[in-house]
């Protein structure tokens, strides 16, 4: 580090990113903070969702897209707190990072608007790991499905669903920006999954 004004700027999404590149030629030290090591592309979860798209098509190392600005440090860490009197960050394992500047960019929460108990059969949509966890899902019941239409095991009421002359049924609330992009981006699912690798016996 030099004696240069230190900027911190904590959270490599969006918000982050377009930080980095308005202060670019600004004579300072930045130090970018994220607890991944990727910048995610949030609005392409869904087709990692919906198996449309792999993980690593829509998410790339925070150090792979700054490694031509030879003044910014990327860390792997998650903050757990400002001490905005000392100008200290406090990392997760108990070091901090001092700065003269920080830019504060780690994004939202999803949230249940009072219902929390919804979280199990609703799960949120906004990392990687929701994404291959809800994928996992589509595929183990589109196979279920498979396994229930050639009659391997017996139709169970729940799973009947599945088995529709009509399609596949995947419940939907909300049919707002997300849903509707949810919506739509389920169909790859029929259409990729179902189509191309399922066998003809249950129609996606
Ligand atoms: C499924 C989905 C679809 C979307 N579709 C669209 C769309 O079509 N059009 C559109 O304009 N917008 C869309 N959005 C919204 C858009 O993606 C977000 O508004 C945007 O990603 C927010 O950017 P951000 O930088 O504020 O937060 P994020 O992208 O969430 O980035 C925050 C970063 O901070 C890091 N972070 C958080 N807390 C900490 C901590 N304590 N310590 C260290 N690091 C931390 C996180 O790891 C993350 O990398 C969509 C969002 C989702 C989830």
């Amino acid at each position: 580090m030099t004696d240069k004004p230190k900027i911190v700027i904590v959270g490599g999404g969006f918000g982050g990113l377009a930080a980095i590149k308005e202060l670019k030629g600004v004579d300072a030290d930045i130090t970018v903070i994220d607890r991944r090591n990727h910048h995610l592309f949030q609005p392409l979860l869904y087709q990692v969702a919906t198996t449309s798209l792999g993980p690593s098509e829509i998410a790339w190392p925070i150090r792979q897209l700054v490694h031509r600005r030879r003044e910014i440090t990327t860390l792997l860490s998650s903050v757990t707190g400002i001490d905005t009197a000392a100008k200290l960050i406090r990392l997760e394992n108990g070091t901090e990072v001092s700065y003269d500047y920080v830019i504060l960019a780690t994004g939202a929460q999803h949230a249940y608007f009072g219902h929390d108990d919804w979280e199990p059969y609703a799960p949120g949509l906004k990392t990687l790991e929701d994404a291959t966890a809800m994928r996992r899902k589509l595929l183990v019941a589109f196979e279920r499905a498979e396994l229930e239409a050639v009659g391997v095991v017996p139709f169970t009421q729940k799973r009947t669903a599945l088995k529709n002359r009509n399609g596949s049924s995947i419940p939907m609330s909300g049919a707002g920006l997300l849903g509707g992009t949810g919506m739509s981006a389920s169909t790859p699912t029929g259409a990729a999954a179902g189509n191309q690798w399922f066998p003809q016996n249950m129609e996606p």
